[in-house]
């Protein structure tokens, strides 16, 4: 007997009727960004690896130990992204979207990281991202953060979630910090764990970004950017401040938030959760004005945000949320013998497009009326509707309720459409 193969080790099946929260999620997440004038991309799963080498950062976590990376047959290396935001500027500086223009742009989709997989970390996982090019301002900003907020509020979870802001100022102004941080650290290297031994002269700030609860008192003491920072990105930083406190957003302001990736400027933010368990960052983002640049392309100043999916349908789950409405089958349709089968074929189809929203199941493979009947029941669908050589023959169906005790009921083939819609609009 041969073994099963089974998936992959932190890439999920997400099955039914799980698929319904993530179309509600991914439903209500296209429809605020398209409200807010943002318009769909979509790019290749992979690119040459250099791409996430130069944007990334070589001395991060993704590159340093989680990217899929792999020779093809071209003896080309290529990596499974890891994310979008590279692949979003790679394509924007190809396509000639960025140089002089504005423009807003969202995408979603897999995502893979070689992560060590545990609730709410995977290694297949899904974003739902938000990009902007060609703004400047803190206004953008703003706006970017309170539409991530009326997402989070759309899909009821926002009560169960907080905004953490942070600047992380310019590269430039990053350079006297640094060399304090690696100051500081150094004369803190018996405390530190391997990695951020590893970082500390490469990458210092990465230090911050440490997920190891060992790190976290060493890590708080340290000396905080936002001290360092130049006098334009402070202002900008205020500037939003003062945005959200006029929108009535309520948000922390974190100085140990300086996110995963090394293109980050400015503006950075997180919406973190304590219903998560460990992985307690549903979204975040923030400014990346060096990147279109540092990509080949023209001087863009950019920024953007990522929901994570499966932590945001997680959040989902923990609320009263019911999406019993969109998995209704409406009704189920039965024939007893070939001839009436035909009939049934041809009238299922015309029933689908001619009833909005409405969901038939044609019962296929045959069987005694009994045993279609069985099934009818256990479809869970609100009716049955019969076809047997009587219907045939005078052009008509009957039907019969599944879940309340009405009388069977027979209805011309021609009038089911109109029967069927007002039944449909009375469930809601
Ligand atoms: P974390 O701090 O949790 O490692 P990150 O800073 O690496 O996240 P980003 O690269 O900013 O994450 O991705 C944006 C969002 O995507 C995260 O806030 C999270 O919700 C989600 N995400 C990131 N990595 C994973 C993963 N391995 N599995 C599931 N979701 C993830
Ligand atoms: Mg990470």
């Amino acid at each position: 007997m041969s073994t099963n193969i089974q998936a992959i080790r932190g890439m999920n099946d997400i099955l039914p009727p799980e698929t319904y929260l993530w179309h509600h999620v991914e439903t209500i997440m296209r429809r605020i960004l398209q409200s807010h004038g943002y318009q769909e991309i979509r790019f290749p799963i992979l690119e040459y690896t250099e791409l996430f080498k130069r944007s990334i950062g070589e001395i991060t976590d993704i590159v340093e130990k989680e990217m899929y990376t792999f020779l093809d047959r071209n003896q080309e290396t290529l990596t499974l992204r890891p994310e979008g935001t590279a692949s979003c500027v790679r394509a924007g500086i190809e396509h000639g979207l960025l140089y002089n223009q504005i423009q807003r742009l969202w995408y979603m989709g897999p995502f893979f990281r070689h992560e060590r997989p545990q609730k709410g970390r995977y290694r297949q996982f899904h974003q739902c991202s938000a990009e902007v090019f060609g703004l400047v301002g803190p206004d953008i900003d703003a706006e970017l953060i309170l539409m991530s907020a009326l997402i989070l509020e759309k899909l009821g979870i926002k009560q169960l979630t907080t905004l953490q802001i942070n600047s992380l100022g310019t590269a430039l102004s990053r350079t006297l910090y640094r060399k304090e941080l690696i100051k500081y650290f150094n004369s803190n290297k018996n405390n530190l764990d391997e990695d951020s031994a590893h970082r500390l002269h490469k990458n210092p700030m990465r230090i911050l970004d440490s997920k190891n609860p060992e790190m976290k008192k060493i890590i708080e003491n340290a000396p905080k950017l936002l001290d360092y920072i130049d006098q334009d990105s402070r202002n900008h930083f205020e500037k939003l401040q003062e945005y959200l406190t006029h929108a009535g957003m309520a948000f922390e302001i974190n100085p140990c938030l300086v996110r995963g990736l090394d293109y980050y400027t400015k503006t950075v933010f997180e919406w973190t959760s304590d219903k998560l368990g460990a992985q307690a960052t549903v979204c975040g983002g923030g400014r990346y004005d060096h990147l279109v640049e540092q990509l080949g392309g023209k001087p863009t100043p950019a920024l953007g945000c990522s929901f994570g999916l499966e932590r945001t349908v997680s959040l989902v789950q923990q609320t009263e949320h019911n999406h019993k409405a969109e998995t209704i089958l409406h009704a189920y349709l039965i024939t007893d013998s070939e001839e009436s089968f035909i009939v049934g074929l041809k009238l299922a189809n015309y029933l689908r497009s001619k009833v909005p929203g409405l969901k038939l199941i044609l019962h296929c493979g045959g069987g005694h009326l009994k045993n279609q009947f069985k099934k009818a029941d256990k479809s869970e669908a609100l009716y049955a509707i019969i076809i047997g050589e009587h219907e045939r023959k005078t052009h008509s169906v009957s039907i019969k309720s599944l879940r309340e005790p009405i009388p069977q009921q027979t209805l011309y083939q021609d009038e089911l459409a109109e029967y069927l819609k007002l039944k449909i609009a009375k469930k809601g």
